[in-house]
């Protein structure tokens, strides 16, 4: 009996079974009321999602069922490949990311006291010093997730939006400067939030607007977009799984996000 070679796979495998290592999933449900990001005219939106039943063990096909969907690449949970933004444009689409950058240890920052006070508030360099002082510098080949708490208005859309008086989203994101800094200054696969989109609700008014997508895309790393749970995540140690659809050229894709969280 020499069939199987991985000791280490094996185990992986016996702790997935046993519970010893949780498999946490990330993922937002899909449906009609998925929230989408909305633009300011004159910007075009993306599609949101919408399903038709073919059959259902019924005359169109009595032994199955079965949907067709539509829905743009950046819909409900997602991720966002460099070529979305035109910072990012010389390098890869969705299709063309190696496998092994999907994987890797997700790094939690914690501001979820900071937003439970400013819906507006933004990651900041200080925020990035205090977890590296506490948990060690951040990796290279990991993900960044943002923990904000927004995840926890998934289903409420004016919350989750939180459209204030002078028309605008107010929901929390990162600095120029952090953004900045973790594009540059660390070598990271990507971030990930619980927010519509990687980027604060008020940030096509900063100095660089969109500042994760624009300096995230611009050193080729990627986005990840209405993650939930990520408070079942220690800050350090987890293994983030993101596996967006190899959509030839796509711009991003719906994604499943899965956690390996070791108990
Ligand atoms: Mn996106």
């Amino acid at each position: 009996m020499d069939t199987i070679k991985s000791k280490t796979l094996t185990e992986l495998m016996g702790k997935i079974l046993d519970n010893s290592i949780e498999v946490v999933d990330l993922t937002q449900v899909l449906n009609e009321e998925t929230p989408v990001i909305s633009l300011p005219d004159p910007f075009v939106d993306t599609k949101g999602f919408s399903i038709e039943q073919i059959s259902k063990y019924d005359e169109n096909g009595p032994f199955f069922y079965w949907n067709n969907f539509t829905m743009g690449e950046h819909c409900g949970t997602h991720f966002d490949a460099p070529v979305h933004w035109v910072t990012g444009k010389n390098h890869q689409p969705v299709d063309q990311i190696p496998v092994k950058r999907l994987i890797g240890e997700a790094i939690v920052i914690d501001i979820t006291e900071k937003c439970e006070i400013d819906p507006d508030y933004c990651l900041t360099i200080a925020d990035i010093e205090a977890f590296e002082k506490k948990h060690g510098k951040i990796p290279s080949h990991s993900w960044v997730l943002i923990y904000s708490g927004w995840a926890k208005y998934g289903d409420d859309h004016e919350k989750f939006f939180n459209v204030g008086e002078d028309g605008q989203p107010h929901t929390p994101g990162t600095t120029v400067e952090a953004a900045k800094f973790l594009a540059y200054e660390r070598d990271i696969l990507g971030v990930g939030v619980e927010t519509v989109g990687t980027d604060a609700g008020m940030a096509a008014s900063f100095e660089t607007p969109f500042p994760n997508h624009h300096f995230m895309h611009e050193a080729n790393r990627y986005g990840l977009a209405s993650l939930s749970n990520l408070d079942k995540l220690p800050p350090r140690g987890s293994i983030l799984i993101a596996t967006p659809l190899k959509i030839e050229n796509g711009s991003g894709s719906p994604v499943r996000v899965l956690a390996l969280v070791e108990k």
